[in-house]
């Protein structure tokens, strides 16, 4: 019989022998070269470890911890879904109350024109439902050539086959096999590094609907079945869209028939300050991706909200094909669904979307003047409660430094230190921002405080 362990020491060795970890290094975690924290509470936009650290999550988790740790409310509202009914499918017409109640409430907060929500578990998931609803949707209205989705470098939806070929990061495709067909990439609308010189963010944002068109062109149109994008890109290095460039992306779509699909998975539910980023900056998609937000993470919980085009064929095709062949046994469950409702239910109560558009305003300006004039920091970046912060070698020249310099990683292990987490984000010398949606303008000032002396210090170091 397994004797319960429960030190820092035994259960840190009990990990290192037997739990694989994702975005992990295998060998080095296993000899135990690396850091191995144990996170064993939260309150607010604190979290605490088993040697009693605190830490001010910067990040919320992975950007889905939106309304802080420890809210009881949530904890409350599993606890009763589960003893009243922990599960049962939602095949064949099987509902549950929490996520009828939840469904109703998303399709009504969401842009115009969206019908239904299907259900998975992970944001990965969410998108792999998008792909083959795409895919059926062109078989049914009798376009069996039009499959290609095109996403962009430096997008970010999912690391499972076809989710991790849409993500356009080296990181997810080398030694995978991936990205697989049919999915390409076009170009990461970043005006820091990739604008020529002297072109505006309008020009910019022109050039890559171009791109996008010729890409379209070559492929053919009548191949090219969808288009995928995060309103705000987010672990390819939290981008915000030039000026401008939704409505040229979408002026293309719709010339050649192009499905939209917005992954909102970090910006849904209030991120960017407005409710969907698709709200934020004029997006009418045809699918769109949610996650993190929707549950905050109390439990796991993503979905499709399908638009009316959409949402049309595949009706039309139940009567050709009969019930749709996709389905998870977790879909929709109803613990998870209780769980969203009542985090959507603090959300909308305590207005963080509008505390994202005031404190993160706050946050944005305050980033600014900490960090434009900044010798180390390239570009300073966001919008409501996400934000960046870009390191270079030299700033007038716009030279990085060289990636095993590991600058980013350096900057975030010196907000380790000083009691703050800030994600080194995966590809160049990036610090990510996105703190819970309740922070407050003082902690926004910790927040600020800690980064800049961080920052000072690697600077410093580099010097
Ligand atoms: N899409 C976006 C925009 C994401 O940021 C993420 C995760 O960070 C995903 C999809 C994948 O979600 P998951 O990690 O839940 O599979």
């Amino acid at each position: 019989m397994n004797v319960i362990k429960n030190t820092t020491a035994d259960l840190q060795e009990m990990d290192r022998a037997h739990f694989m970890h994702p975005s992990t290094h295998m060998r080095q975690h296993a000899a135990g070269e690396t850091p191995n924290r144990i996170i064993n509470g939260g309150k607010g936009i604190y979290i605490h470890d088993t040697e009693g650290k605190e830490s001010l999550d910067a990040f919320a988790g992975l950007y889905c911890v939106n309304v802080g740790y420890g809210r009881t409310e949530i904890a409350d509202a599993i606890y009763a879904q589960a003893k009243e009914l922990a599960y049962y499918h939602t095949y064949v017409g099987h509902g549950n109350e929490p996520v009828i109640r939840l469904s109703d409430r998303i399709i009504k907060s969401a842009p115009e024109g969206m019908q239904r929500v299907y259900y998975g578990m992970s944001g990965s998931d969410a998108n792999e439902t998008n792909i083959k609803l795409i895919w059926y949707y062109n078989n049914i209205r009798g376009l069996p050539q039009k499959k290609k989705i095109i996403s962009r470098w430096r997008g970010y939806h999912g690391s499972g086959i076809m989710t991790g070929s849409l993500t356009g990061l080296a990181a997810f495709h080398n030694a995978f096999d991936l990205p697989r067909a049919p999915i390409l990439h076009t170009t990461c609308p970043h005006h820091y590094w990739n604008a020529e010189a002297g072109e505006t963010e309008a020009e910019f944002a022109k050039r890559c609907a171009n791109d996008l068109e010729k890409m379209i062109l070559r492929e053919g149109p009548e191949t090219v079945a969808a288009f995928i994008g995060e309103p705000v890109m987010g672990t390819g290095g939290i981008i915000t869209p030039p000026e401008g460039y939704w409505e040229a992306i979408q002026a293309v779509l719709n010339k050649y028939d192009v499905l939209l699909v917005a992954d909102e998975v970090v910006t849904a539910f209030g991120r960017t300050g407005s409710y969907f980023g698709s709200l934020h900056y004029g997006i009418k998609p045809d699918l769109i991706t949610i996650a993190k937000g929707v549950s905050s993470g109390y439990l796991p919980l993503s979905g499709v909200i399908i638009g009316e085009r959409v949402w049309k064929v595949l009706e039309q095709g139940s009567d050709q094909m009969g019930p749709i062949g996709h389905g998870w046994t977790y879909s929709a469950h109803p613990v998870c669904a209780a769980a969203a409702n009542a985090n959507l239910d603090i959300v909308d109560g305590e207005n963080l979307t509008g505390n994202s558009a005031e404190t993160g305003g706050y946050f944005q300006k305050r980033l600014h003047e900490t960090f434009d004039n900044h010798p180390l920091v390239g570009e300073a970046r966001g919008v409501g409660l996400m934000a960046a912060l870009e390191f270079v070698a030299d700033k007038t020249k716009k030279e990085r430094f060289d990636p095993n310099a590991k600058i980013g990683p350096r900057v975030s292990a010196a907000c380790l230190e000083r009691g703050m987490i800030a994600r080194a984000m995966p590809h160049g010398d990036i610090l990510g921002f996105a703190p819970p949606l309740c922070i407050t303008k003082a902690e926004v000032d910790k927040v600020i405080d800690i980064a800049k002396q961080a920052v000072d210090a690697v600077a410093d170091e580099v010097a």
